[in-house]
């Protein structure tokens, strides 16, 4: 028994965007559909034996693929009414990471961030030479924006003042209301391996070559084998300047249990940043999750052997 107990649980969990989600009932219970569905389909990885980062690929590409969520197929629109997407994911065994900024070409920008990984030295690669690189690899193209996607662009460009790009607290102010919709996943496989993963559209009207958290290493999402792993999510801009994927691993390395660490930098970040601004999912090595956020929402689902979460809120800091 004493055995059993001591092994790592495979268990993954995922998230589909912190944000104030104010929008109808259908949105929400197709996007808690969404998660559930993501979870469920990484946990089946897991008991087969599979690794942890092909569960955080798989789950992933569940929710780009959704079309509720804002990544993939769903993602948003930049101030030019174009999609650019980025997304990554970092194995924890490894110690190694790749994502991709501003890329246009895949339907599934998290299989071009495997791709980066597996296949080069790289950590990052974007833009027109990472949608090349996702071409002459074969990989699906995207099929071009949502129309609902079109027509929310049309009516932002309506009604917003389009100057508050310029200081990121403004931004904070303006869109905290607003984002919502990326995706990430974190997973710990049989052999006791954590990987972790983002991927999103970015944020509504963002400038063309605006590159969030999700594309980082370390911002957006973080992997150590040894403790565990974390998927963020919220204003991207704050997210890299806080580092927060990795400073909360930083702080589980020290010592501190898991719970602990995610309250420590979301409460740090609330109070540099303001609320609204992150929300993010995290494993230990022992399978136990926290799913946490300073914005009204963040829908998410965890998955273990015996248990099953799915919620349109974690724990609220405010
Ligand atoms: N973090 C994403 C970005 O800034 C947006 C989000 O999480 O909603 O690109």
């Amino acid at each position: 028994m004493a055995l059993v107990s001591t092994l790592p649980r495979p268990a993954i969990v995922v998230h589909g965007g912190a944000g104030r989600w104010a929008t109808d009932p259908d949105t929400r219970r197709r996007a808690l559909e969404a998660v559930r569905k993501a979870a469920h389909h990484g946990l089946e990885i897991l008991l087969r034996g599979g690794l942890a980062l092909d569960a955080v690929v798989e789950a992933i590409k569940v929710l780009e693929d959704s079309e509720v969520l804002n990544a993939g197929i769903g993602s948003v629109l930049t101030i030019d009414g174009r999609i650019e997407m980025d997304a990554g994911l970092m194995d924890g065994c490894r110690g190694r990471g790749a994502g991709v900024g501003c890329v246009t070409y895949p339907k599934n920008p998290i299989v071009l961030a495997r791709e980066v990984l597996e296949r080069t030295d790289h950590v990052l690669l974007v833009g027109t030479a990472a949608d090349r690189f996702a071409q002459s690899l074969g990989l699906e193209e995207h099929p071009g924006p949502l129309p609902q996607r079109i027509e929310k662009y049309r009516e932002l460009l309506r009604s917003r003042n389009l100057g508050y790009w310029k200081k990121v607290l403004d931004v904070a102010k303006v869109m905290g209301l607003d984002i919502g919709g990326t995706v990430g996943a974190v997973a710990l496989d049989l052999e006791g391996c954590i990987a972790a993963g983002a991927s999103t559209g970015g944020v509504w009207l963002k400038l063309p070559g605006r590159i969030g958290d999700s594309a980082i290493v370390g911002a957006g999402f973080y992997a150590d084998s040894r403790v565990g792993g974390v998927s963020a999510t919220g204003l991207g801009e704050t997210i890299v300047m806080n580092f927060v994927a990795r400073r909360v691993v930083e702080k589980m390395l020290s010592g501190l249990g898991l719970l602990q660490a995610c309250l420590e930098i979301v409460k740090e970040h609330t109070q540099r940043f303001g609320r609204g601004t992150l929300g993010f999912v995290a494993l230990d090595v022992r399978g136990n999750y926290v799913a946490i956020h300073n914005t009204e929402c963040m829908p998410f689902a965890y998955a273990c052997r015996d248990k099953v979460v799915v919620s349109m809120e974690g724990l609220r800091i405010v």
